[in-house]
């Protein structure tokens, strides 16, 4: 065989791997983030824009995948543990890891969030849903607990439509 042979067979065998686009049918590379020719977003691919989505929380959608940043989310002070410099430790009261949004509620500045259902390696998910909180900070003294939202980011949004800017 020769070496032009070779390469030919090679090339026939390793064929870029695509996938289609759900929205126009074309077929694109797989690793792209989005669809050039209709401008289905497949996954979000900068930070910046995984921030604007998180700003813009109101307009998740069932479906949609988050993350929620650990240690974000309403805290407790410790009466009786203290950090090495003095200060209460903090003891948080929030959530962490990936969920998959249920559904949005908004109800005022103090009662409104995410219920989400929180997403195990493997692709397993729980059976019951979180009340992620998103509402504004303030402190509940009969709770004396520090209420504040939790920090997210927005991993996959199953609808395209991103925010304006
Ligand atoms: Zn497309």
């Amino acid at each position: 065989m020769t070496y032009s042979n070779e390469k030919t067979i090679k090339k026939k065998k390793r064929k870029a791997p695509q996938k289609e686009c759900p929205e126009c049918k074309s077929m694109v590379h797989a690793r792209v983030s989005f669809c050039r020719e209709c401008n289905h977003t497949f996954y979000i691919k900068k930070d910046v824009e995984q921030d604007l989505l998180a700003k813009n929380w109101r307009d998740l959608k069932a479906g949609d995948i988050i993350k929620v940043i650990t240690g974000s989310g309403s805290y407790f002070l410790s009466k009786h543990n203290k950090n090495p410099d003095g200060s209460p430790l903090r003891i948080g009261m929030g959530h962490k890891g990936k969920f998959e949004v249920v559904e949005i509620v908004d109800q005022g500045s103090r009662s409104c969030g995410i219920v989400g259902r929180q997403l195990y390696t493997r692709g397993r998910r729980a059976n019951v849903t979180e009340y992620i909180y998103m509402g504004e900070k303030y402190y509940n003294e009969d709770m004396i607990m520090h209420n504040e939202p939790h920090r997210i980011k927005v991993i996959k949004k199953l609808n395209r439509e991103l925010p304006d800017a």
